[in-house]
């Protein structure tokens, strides 16, 4: 269903109504089309003093041939030339287009005598960045905040439109000193509200990363770097030691050899999710019920994969699933449980045959699958299981108890699977929707839906394709340090916040 009030507010007479009357003013995003470059301009890179991760982040994003800036005005023990990577920097040429930044630029050269982390001009106006870039895993006392507040108050407003900003941190569980720990729970309030400041489709994120997980990093900044994370933001990802072998990833195609499965795949969300899987590479599973039949044939025809319908609250169908899975590719290396429904009622007037159906489709029949895929080692080290659930799994909502009961469990499944998979080499994530424009929420009455499409920092809904790419950062195979993650795609909606 088309957002017909961003299409006005983007109009020239929509523009200044929104403007004087302080209406929510929806962004155009920028979202991921296949050959874009990671960001769109220069990334601001710095540390408080001890962080652990500037260096590897500058190494890791030259190679990806982005343009570094280190801050003009510097923290007394900060030097730029440091974050030298062994990286041969004459490869770190940049796609960036001079013309979209402030003229005060001077272009960046980037030589084999300089460092790849260049300081940003000192004169004039703040240069516009792309990306803002904070590691904070050097601050162990909340007294020692301060170069949070150096950094980005002099950037705050010098960021391109969808911009990006990245905080760098410690699990605070895993810190040494309850003073650390303090500090860097910290970072969460910063992140979650320049999230709300910034505007223009910035997004903001604070990414903790365990002490010996540094090298677990680039697909999570990738992914929150680039138009892929364009409805994510105010979140808190955790990164772990890889629970698998990382392997070299092509990054235009993780999934190339991987087969995975989709449940729900017919249409929404599902079918967002089968055709980024397959844009990445992999062969795709298609399942959906019997009812579904033709919309599922049309999206697996499309992406070349295979269509599965089967009902999977049906008693056998985790081992009919296993068979196919068994007997066509002897495995299955992705799942993504994306398959949902809803029966709304307030609980003193649902039916049970509503509660249970909503609790065996949402969260029995994935533990159900998960059980006998496992016990049948069709996943295997490396594979991937992604869960959907939703933001009312966290904020609950009125006429929902069996749906937030469903999806709050899916939360439940992933925290306490986690640990257990990790020692098999096998991730689980889930992803947390809010509004996204679907059949499912043109469904909703016209008030409730305005309000989820406005109640977030982007004002607007987000679309199929954003929960897809989420979905698929989770199971690149570059994504082994991440896992027991919710992630919510929801532009920060304020429900559940
Ligand atoms: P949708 O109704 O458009 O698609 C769901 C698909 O699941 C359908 O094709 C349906 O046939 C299939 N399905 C339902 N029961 C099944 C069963 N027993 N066996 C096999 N397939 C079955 O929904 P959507 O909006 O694309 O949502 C997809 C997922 O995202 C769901 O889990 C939903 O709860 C979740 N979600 C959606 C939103 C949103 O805003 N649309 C928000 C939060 C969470």
């Amino acid at each position: 269903m088309s957002d017909r009030y961003a299409t006005f507010a983007r109009s020239g007479p929509g523009r200044a109504l929104v403007k004087r009357l302080g209406l929510p003013d929806p962004p155009s995003l920028r979202r991921h089309q296949p050959g874009d470059s990671l960001v769109t301009g220069p990334v601001l890179l710095d540390a408080a003093p001890g962080g652990r991760l500037r260096e590897p982040v500058a190494a890791l994003l030259t190679a990806a041939g982005v343009e570094l800036r280190a801050p003009a005005t510097l923290g007394a023990d900060h030097d730029p030339t440091t974050a030298v990577s062994d990286h041969d920097p004459t490869t770190a040429v940049s796609d960036h287009d001079p013309t979209m930044v402030g003229a005060d630029i001077e272009p960046t050269m980037v030589t084999a005598d300089s460092a790849t982390v260049v300081p940003e001009p000192s004169m004039g106006q703040p240069p516009r960045n792309a990306a803002l870039i904070f590691d904070a895993t050097g601050i162990t006392d909340s007294t020692r905040l301060r170069p949070l507040y150096d950094f980005f108050h002099p950037h705050a407003r010098a960021l391109l439109p969808s911009g990006r900003v990245i905080v760098l941190g410690t699990p605070p569980e895993l810190c040494a000193a309850p003073r650390e720990a303090t500090a860097q729970r910290a970072l969460e309030g910063l992140t979650r509200s320049i999230g709300k400041e910034f505007g223009r489709g910035t997004t903001a994120q604070l990414v903790y990363v365990a002490p010996g997980a540094e090298g677990a990093v680039e697909s999570t900044l990738r992914f929150l770097l680039s138009g892929r994370s364009a409805y994510v933001s105010g979140q808190v990802i955790r990164i772990g030691q890889p629970t698998d072998q990382q392997q070299p990833v092509d990054w235009e195609r993780p999934l190339a050899g991987k087969v995975t499965l989709v449940t729900g795949a017919a249409q929404g969300i599902g079918a967002a999710i089968a055709r980024v899987l397959a844009r990445d590479g992999a062969h795709v599973v298609a399942l959906d019920v019997p009812a579904a039949g033709e919309a599922l044939a049309a999206v697996a025809n499309e992406i070349r994969g295979t269509a599965l319908q089967l009902d999977l609250t049906a008693a056998d169908a985790p081992t009919r699933l296993a068979e196919h899975l068994a007997a066509r590719h002897g495995r299955v290396d992705v799942v993504v449980h994306n398959a949902g429904i809803t029966r709304d009622k307030t609980i003193g007037r649902m039916d049970a045959t509503r509660w249970d159906s909503v609790l065996d489709v949402n969260l029995s029949s994935q533990e159900r699958i998960n059980d006998v895929l496992l016990a049948r080692d069709l996943i295997t080290a490396g594979g991937r299981l992604v869960g959907v659930s939703s933001i009312a799994g966290i904020a609950g909502n009125r006429g929902q108890t069996n749906y937030a009961t469903s999806k709050a469990g899916v939360i439940g499944l992933v925290q306490s699977m986690a640990p257990v998979l990790a020692g098999r080499g096998i991730t689980i994530n889930a992803v947390a929707p809010g509004f996204i424009e679907t059949n499912m929420t043109a469904r909703m009455p016209t008030l409730l839906r305005e309000a989820g499409r406005r109640m977030n920092s982007m004002a607007q809904g987000g679309r199929p394709v954003d929960v897809a790419e989420t979905v698929a950062w989770f199971a690149s195979p570059a994504s082994g340090g991440v896992t027991g993650n919710i992630v919510r795609v929801c532009g920060q909606s304020l429900l559940g916040a």
